[in-house]
Parts: C-alpha cells; structure tokens; sequence
C-alpha cells in the first residue's frame, strides 16, 4: 500500500509536463559525479559543507523516502586509478544500475583545433589515449536517470567561457542543447554558483532523489533551468543591508555595514538566495558579509557583469530616486522613533494619583 505522502497512487515517478510516469520507483541508484570539465573542484568542496541536508545523511541513508544511493565523485572517493573509472565505463555501456550524473566544470569544445585535448579523464583501454570529458558526457548523459550541473561553470560555462577564452568552454545546456531531456524525461538540473550554495545543491538532489524514489513530481525549473524555488527572488530582497538600500544609506568603503550598491554590487537584479539562506549552517551570504554581488549564479556571467568593481550602471539611476525619498523618509522616522524611544508619560513615578483627580 502506497504511504500517505506518495505523489502518485500507482508508485510511479511523475513526468510534471505530460503527467506520465516517467519510470518505476527506484530502490538504489547511483550518483557519478564527474568534475573533469574545467573548473576548480570547488563545487564537491563547497557540497561537503552542506547540512539542510547533508551528503553524509543522503549516502549513508539517514533520510527516509529516497533511494539507497551511492555516490561515487572523484575527490571523495577512496577508489583511485582504473578501480575508479571502471564505474563510469560499466555505466557508459549501459551495464550499472540507475543513474544521476553530475557534471562538474566548464564543457570545452574539443572540435575547435587540430590536435589535442582541453579535459580528459581516464585513458580508452585499447588506444591508451586520454578520454575527452566531452566523450564521457555523450556516452553517460543517454544513460543517465537524471543529469545535473553543479556550479557555474558547468551550468553556464562560467569564468572559462568568457569572451576569447581559446577552450570555447559552453555550459551543459548549450553542450546537449536546452531541450535536452533525460531517458525519464528530465530536463538538464542546472545549480548555479561559484561555487554552489552547499545546501542548494544537496536540497535540490535530495528533490531529485524523492522524485525517484516516486514521492515527488518532477522537478520545477525556470528558464535558466535552475531549481524555481531556489532560484526565484533576487539577493537583494533577502539582503541584510536591505533597509539601508531602502533609506538610501549607501557607504563607498569596505568594512561599513551600510549598503555597498556604489562598491558594485548587482544583488538587486541578481536570482539567488544566498542573502536569505546564508552560506554555511545559515551564517554569511555575499553582500550580509560585506562582499558586493557579482552575479555568479546568472546565465550572463562574468562578462555581463564585468569590471566587477564598478557601480553597475542600471542602479546610478535607481540609486539616485531612492536618495531622494529614502533620506526624506529616514529623517522622519528619527522624529517617531525618538518618541517611540521614551515611555509614555503615565509611567511616571510622581503622576497625579487618582485621588488627586
Ligand atoms: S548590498 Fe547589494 S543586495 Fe544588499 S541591499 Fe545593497 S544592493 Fe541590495
Ligand atoms: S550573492 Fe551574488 S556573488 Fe554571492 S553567490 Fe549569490 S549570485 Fe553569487
């Protein structure tokens, strides 16, 4: 008998769009993580440090409703060499169980010169020759249950796809083309960040995990094809320096603990949640500490956002009608706030007695 919880009465995983299952409920699955794009491996570091949920409590089964999981990521895992690889070759021909891939860093484009490699991993048994990362994406990516990029750079392309980088690094979507959709019918999951929030990451795997565990429909995405919950409102509207935005304190130093929109922060047009989820354990957050929002979990970064210490354009204007206002404002709640600041004038201890009335 179906738990009260389940999504769909016939224990199937649901297709949001079609409203058809999309496969059998999974018992066990796999999460191959490969960070051999271009990156920094900053992505797994940042995840170790997740705790809403953590990845101790995904593998080791601490959460009831998901699939028993194994993950197997190269900067975690106490396989080394071909004893590693061998899990993404077996996958690759279609030979393990049900799969997550993960990709990690930046997708270069190996069709771009006449010899050589931008990104490998591991070596073809045969010819002894490097295996582009690009190949084990078009090998594991048909396989896969679901496919995630994890980070920026994976996501969008990140700091290697800037203007005139010769590697023609792209992002997974333009990579596998944004309708791209998984053998279940997923769309590509993209998580954004450099690197990624911890927890975005391991909340938005462990939706995924419920989908296939067939407690949970089919992930919501937005256009950017980043989890929509996560992804919905801007740093700005969860900033801790929002209410010196709003009465038009702005400070042109580091180290104030007024607004730092002048010292070129864009969290005001900016769809990420860090303001209001922290870093780490609920603690931190770009602008809350003090460091200006460069827009890392946006489709157009860094170029749309570069030279990253500037004023952003679009809010000289805005910066100047909220002045205007804000400081009018903030002078008059000095008036009602002073007087919120005194007890009201029966709290005396030489009032009139009632008597005296
Ligand atoms: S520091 Fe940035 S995100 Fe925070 S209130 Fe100012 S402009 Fe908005
Ligand atoms: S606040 Fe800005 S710079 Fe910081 S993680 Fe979010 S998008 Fe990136």
């Amino acid at each position: 008998m179906n738990e009260p919880n389940m999504i769909s009465p016939e224990n199937t995983v649901l297709n949001r769009e079609s409203n058809a299952p999309a496969s059998q409920p999974l018992e066990e699955i796999d999460i191959l993580w490969l960070t051999a794009g271009l990156g920094c491996d900053g992505d797994t570091i940042a995840m170790t440090g997740a705790s809403l949920p953590s990845i101790e409590d995904i593998v080791l089964g601490a959460i009831p409703g998901i699939p028993k999981v194994t993950l197997r990521s190269p900067v975690l895992a106490s396989e080394s060499g071909e004893d590693f690889v061998r899990h993404f070759r077996r996958a690759a021909e279609g030979k393990s169980k049900d799969f997550i891939l993960v990709i990690e860093g930046s997708i270069p484009n190996e069709n771009n010169k006449a010899e050589g490699y931008w990104a490998a991993f591991g070596v073809d048994e045969i010819s002894g020759q490097p295996i582009s990362t690009c190949e084990w994406i078009d090998r594991l990516a048909p396989q896969a249950w679901a496919v995630i990029a994890a980070g920026t750079c994976a996501t969008y392309g990140g700091i290697h796809a800037m203007e005139g980088n010769p590697t023609g690094c792209m992002g997974l979507a333009d990579y596998l083309g944004w309708g791209w959709r998984s053998r279940v019918g997923i769309p590509i999951i993209n998580v954004p960040g450099c690197p990624i929030q911890p927890d975005n990451f391991t909340e938005t795997l462990l939706y995924v995990l419920r989908n296939a565990a067939g407690r949970a429909p089919q992930i919501p995405l937005d256009d950017g094809l980043r989890p929509s919950w996560l992804f919905g409102e801007t740093v700005h509207e969860g900033c801790d320096r929002g209410g010196y935005y709003e009465q038009g304190d702005f400070t042109d130093f580091y180290g104030s603990r007024r607004c730092i929109v002048k010292l070129g922060c864009w969290g005001p047009v900016v769809n990420c949640n860090v303001g209001k989820r922290g870093w780490m354990g609920g603690i931190g957050g770009c602008p809350n500490v003090g460091g200006i929002c460069i827009g890392c979990t946006m489709p157009g970064f860094p170029d749309k956002f570069m030279p990253f210490m500037n004023q952003p354009p679009g809010s000289l204007l805005s910066t100047n009608a909220v002045m205007t206002y804000g400081r009018t404002i903030h002078a008059l709640r000095r008036f009602t706030q002073g007087s919120l600041n005194k007890e009201p004038e029966w709290r005396k201890r030489d009032r009139p007695r009632l008597t005296d009335i």
